[in-house]
């Protein structure tokens, strides 16, 4: 290739690398490329703290393009040690939502990660607070639900084409033996029926819906005492993320490889 040559190629790569960080760039306090423009992406929610800052960890050492939402991204000091796209979400909140839609627009994302979650300790039916109540249901259930609806035009355009939801042994109601945590059971096992449902609406479309027990983990959630390590548990959790195909959509299970019953 001549000088003038090369210089018109540069110009010419500047230029399709601003127009493609332009929409990522206004709405972003933090872009950081995946080196490999063909890497899959994955879109974690409640990547600044526990186990979505694990995911996106993981994801992004393992070469993927990870794009990582925080409620305050500013805030998002240790995501930001990683090679991830941190863009601002509030599940719970219709604009945030749509207003990460529309920074996204026309961009393919191969898997979603519905991980942002909240869990109020209440232990009987009497300390049950309504606006509690409906604040658990408003992140954990309806979160998800549009998060992923807003997002289905773009992983529409991903190959992999997943969703993974993640729930918890407690939303089981096969397993329930105690009269503990109203709220947030409700909040996981109607999170588990969305993903079913889900999962029968996109089959045709050969999408991939799934709900994961993340185990009990060292979290700000989970507390000291919990016996898995956040490492351990996304560890297990990307393995059954990885075996899952289309067969699989509509199903429940535990970050250590078995099915949870519904
Ligand atoms: P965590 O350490 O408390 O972190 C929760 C994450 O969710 C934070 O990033 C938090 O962001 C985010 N979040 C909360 N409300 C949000 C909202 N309205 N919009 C956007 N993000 C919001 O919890 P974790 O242990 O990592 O839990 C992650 C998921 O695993 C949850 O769905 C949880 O139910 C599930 N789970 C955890 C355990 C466990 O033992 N840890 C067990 C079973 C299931 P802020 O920093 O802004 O609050």
């Amino acid at each position: 290739m001549n000088t003038s040559a090369k210089a018109c190629f540069y110009t010419l790569l500047v230029a399709a690398m601003s127009a493609f960080c332009a929409p990522l760039a206004c709405a972003d306090t933090h872009v950081d490329p995946s080196p490999d423009i063909d890497a899959p992406t994955v879109l974690i929610t409640g990547a600044n703290r526990g186990l979505g800052l694990e995911f996106a960890r993981q994801f992004a050492a393992a070469g993927w393009r990870v794009i990582g939402t925080a409620r305050k991204p500013d805030e998002a000091v240790e995501l930001k040690a990683h090679q991830v796209t941190i863009m601002p979400l509030d599940v719970a909140d219709p604009e945030s939502v749509a207003s990460l839609a529309a920074s996204l627009e026309e961009r393919a994302i191969d898997l979603l990660i519905n991980n942002a979650g909240i869990f109020p300790r209440v232990n009987s039916i009497d300390e049950i607070d309504l606006n509690d109540y409906s604040r658990t249901l408003a992140v954990n259930t309806l979160g998800p639900v549009l998060v992923t609806r807003a997002l289905l035009p773009n992983l529409r355009l991903g190959k992999k084409k997943t969703i993974v939801n993640i729930s918890s042994r407690l939303g089981s109601i096969d397993l329930n033996d105690s009269g503990r945590y109203y709220g947030y059971r409700e909040s996981k096992a109607a999170l588990n029926m969305f993903t079913k449902t889900l999962a029968n609406e996109l089959r045709a479309e050969e999408f991939i819906c799934a709900a994961i027990h993340p185990g009990w983990v060292q979290t700000d959630m989970g507390g000291k005492s919990a016996n898995l390590t956040p490492e351990e548990s996304i560890n297990g959790m990307r393995a059954v993320i990885d075996r899952l195909g289309p067969e699989d959509s509509g199903t429940y299970w535990s970050y250590s490889g078995e099915q949870v019953p519904w």
